[in-house]
């Protein structure tokens, strides 16, 4: 190290945090991994709020006295990812009628030291789907693969946006059928849930006119397996939603192509949960014209 090596009397003041900087945050275990300090960061210079987002690794045994000071501190808002997504809805003083079905948190708000929960999963997961497919979720036939976190979500919020119906396919059935009981005893019975056997011989996969997956199956560096088998087939009128974005193209998505299928991935997902999020903290509507902007930069850097 060689400090005051450069310096030649020409001091540059850093001057990006200042004695008004609020603070926002996100805690997960890990949070190396992430993109939202860069997203949330570069939305403030460009907003021009003084703002600053900061990753916070937060052991299991240290959420409860993490949750309390950073309402301590007065934070404007923190992110929350795995593994505490569930597991901080227990700290937050009111949790939205959403995330509640949804039975997780991804943001929340505080507002003169009373927490609000929120997930904007789903509600990115909805915009980049729309924005992307053309079209939304009404009358629709949907296909969920998974039947996690992300999958009841998603679930909940495509029942809420009108699906006709829902299939959900898991290997463990029973989570599958606890999130069609969420969906049939609290929105409308629309909801089914088959393991990948039963789903293959009722012609499941190719009933959807949207097919989702939700599982980690191709992610990086399993790039090579796929959530369904060689043996289903899609057609081209089907649309096939991944929620991986690394890598662009899963091997779900190429075989999807192939057969003519339009296909997504979650990266649009993963940039408007974050810009909701931000919208929640600060009231303050991001222009569409920066929305462009942070997709085409993020686009970049996630390759
Ligand atoms: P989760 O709660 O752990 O659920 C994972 C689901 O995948 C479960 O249904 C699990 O089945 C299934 N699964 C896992 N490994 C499997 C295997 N080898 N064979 C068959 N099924 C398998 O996870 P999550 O939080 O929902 O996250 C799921 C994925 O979504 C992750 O890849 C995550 O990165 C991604 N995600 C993306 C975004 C975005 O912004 N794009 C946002 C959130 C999450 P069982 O129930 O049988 O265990």
């Amino acid at each position: 190290m060689n400090i005051g090596g450069q310096l030649g009397g020409n001091m540059e003041i850093e001057s990006r945090v200042t004695g008004n900087s609020r603070l926002a945050g996100l805690i997960g275990n890990p949070v190396g991994h992430s993109i939202s300090p860069q997203l949330h960061n570069t939305i403030s210079k460009y907003v021009g709020i003084d703002m600053v987002y900061v990753p916070f690794k937060v052991e299991k045994t240290e959420l409860e006295n993490a949750v309390k000071g950073l309402k301590a501190i007065d934070i404007v808002g923190f992110n929350v990812t795995i593994p505490y997504k569930k597991e901080i809805m227990k700290y937050i003083d009111i949790n939205s009628k959403e995330a509640l079905l949804m039975g997780a948190v991804n943001t929340v708000k505080n507002i003169g030291g009373r927490l609000y929960g929120y997930n904007t999963d789903a509600e990115g997961f909805v915009r980049s789907f729309k924005e992307e497919a053309g079209t939304g979720f009404e009358n629709k036939k949907v296909v969920l693969i998974g039947a996690g976190g992300t999958a009841r979500a998603i679930a909940v919020k495509t029942a809420m946006e009108g699906a006709g119906r829902i299939y959900i396919v898991n290997r463990t059935i029973e989570r599958a059928l606890d999130i069609a009981d969420i969906v049939n005893n609290n929105i409308e019975r629309i909801c089914e849930a088959f393991d990948p056997d039963e789903a293959e011989a009722a012609g499941i996969f190719s009933k959807g006119d949207i097919i989702i997956n939700t599982t980690p199956l191709g992610m990086y560096p399993d790039v090579d397996k796929s959530p369904v088998r060689d043996s289903v087939k899609f057609s081209d009128r089907q649309i096939v939603y991944d929620v991986i974005y690394n890598p662009e193209k899963t091997k779900f998505l190429a075989d999807a192509e192939k057969c003519g299928c339009k296909t997504i991935n979650g990266f649009g997902m993963l940039i408007y949960q974050g810009i909701y999020a931000y919208e929640i903290w600060t009231g303050v509507k991001i222009p569409e014209k920066l929305v462009k902007e942070i997709l085409k930069a993020f686009y970049q850097i996630l390759q």
